[in-house]
């Protein structure tokens, strides 16, 4: 039989669990209280002991241990390592920002999606996280730096809209009025461009910011840098966009990595602003990212001055367009890495 997974359970969830236990309702709001914070079950220590072993015996508590963790010397973002229950490694990011402390999560270990210049694609997919895998990091994370929340943004390893069940569980456990309770205005969602997700997203009632990965502006190009453009193409995703702030009433952004030679020339600057002032007829906003080098992809990111040519130029054609500040450039911030060379460090222990 599989093992309740506690950690994605919702406070109501956890008081019927309590019950179905011999329990009282509240002890499983005192359960729920303790997860929120990322507490290890040892250290529960107002639940009865029964109970806590009984837990331990038939419920898994997928709480991420943290195995690696680096912190920038420069702007106090703290980039992690986080190990599932069952050995599987994932990324996350603590970052500290004017208005706020925001976590950048993982949402599969692994990714199918096989963008060319992505670190987090190269191995594949091994597996999804759980709602509660995904929200463990941020408990773990709040626990570790003693600090508040207050924003997410799914942008770590996976496609959010490739197990899109866990991210819609997700978005409403991290939301819950009685649990850490981060405003869906505050969370982003990014996706490389699943158009049936983004459609049935756009029903759930959850306002969150919808982040397209774009990276290029015509099919030729999104292509040849993202298979996935080969079955949901630019035309039907910005109409996609479109319905998805007509839903919600919330703006969609845009991600653009730039990448030297592939997409940073003035005509693709001019291209993109023609696609999507034609394509969005709305406000959106254009995130432009210098591309992270990944030594196995042969791709190079332009220089700073290219970029902010590029981002001016998006302004003098009308578009709402910054350059997205490179925190953590000391500790390779950018995901996919450490699992990576997490991945080839255990091999090669194998290997010996
Ligand atoms: N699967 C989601 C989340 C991916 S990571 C998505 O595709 O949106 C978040 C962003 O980082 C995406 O826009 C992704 O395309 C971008 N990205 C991936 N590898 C990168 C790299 N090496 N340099 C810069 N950006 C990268």
């Amino acid at each position: 039989m599989e093992k309740t997974d506690i950690l994605s359970l919702t406070l109501d969830e956890c008081r019927s669990l309590a019950v179905e236990m011999g329990e009282k309702k509240f002890r499983g709001e005192q359960l729920y209280s303790w997860m929120q914070k990322g507490t290890p079950l040892s250290e529960m220590n107002n639940l009865p002991k029964a109970f806590r072993e009984r837990i331990e015996e038939e419920c898994d508590y997928r709480l991420p241990e943290i195995v690696k963790k680096q912190v920038s010397q420069k702007d106090g973002t703290v980039k992690y390592l986080m190990r599932m229950i069952d050995g599987e490694c994932v990324e996350s990011v603590f970052m500290r920002y004017e208005h706020g402390n925001t976590v950048c999560v993982s949402c599969q270990a692994g990714c199918r999606m096989g963008c060319r210049f992505c670190a987090s694609t190269l191995r594949g997919r091994a597996r999804d996280l759980t709602a509660g895998e995904i929200f463990g990091q941020i408990a773990v994370i709040g626990r570790d730096t003693g600090e508040r929340v207050g924003g997410i943004v799914m942008m770590g390893i996976g496609e959010p809209l490739d197990n899109y069940d866990n991210t819609v569980k997700f978005l409403r456990l991290v939301s819950a009025e009685a649990g850490l309770n981060i405003g869906l205005r505050h969370i982003s969602v990014s996706t490389c461009g699943l158009i049936p997700g983004i459609k049935r997203l756009s029903k759930e009632g959850l306002p969150v910011t919808l982040s397209i990965s774009l990276h290029a502006s015509n099919d030729e190009r999104r292509s040849s840098l993202m298979p996935v453009n080969n079955k949901y193409p630019i035309e039907p995703l910005l109409a996609a966009c479109r319905e998805y702030f007509e839903k919600t009433g919330r703006r969609v952004s845009f991600e653009y990595t730039l990448i030297s030679g592939e997409n940073d020339s003035e005509r693709d600057a001019k291209d993109l602003s023609g696609l999507l002032k034609k394509g969005i007829k709305g406000p959106c906003h254009i995130n432009l990212i210098m591309l992270n080098r990944v030594d196995e992809t042969g791709f190079e990111a332009p220089d700073r001055k290219g970029a902010e040519r590029f981002c001016r130029l998006l302004e003098e054609n009308g578009m709402n367009a910054t350059i997205r500040r490179r925190l953590g450039s000391d500790i390779d911030a950018s995901c996919g890495q450490l699992r990576l060379n997490n991945m080839e460090n255990q091999s090669q222990k194998a290997v010996k």
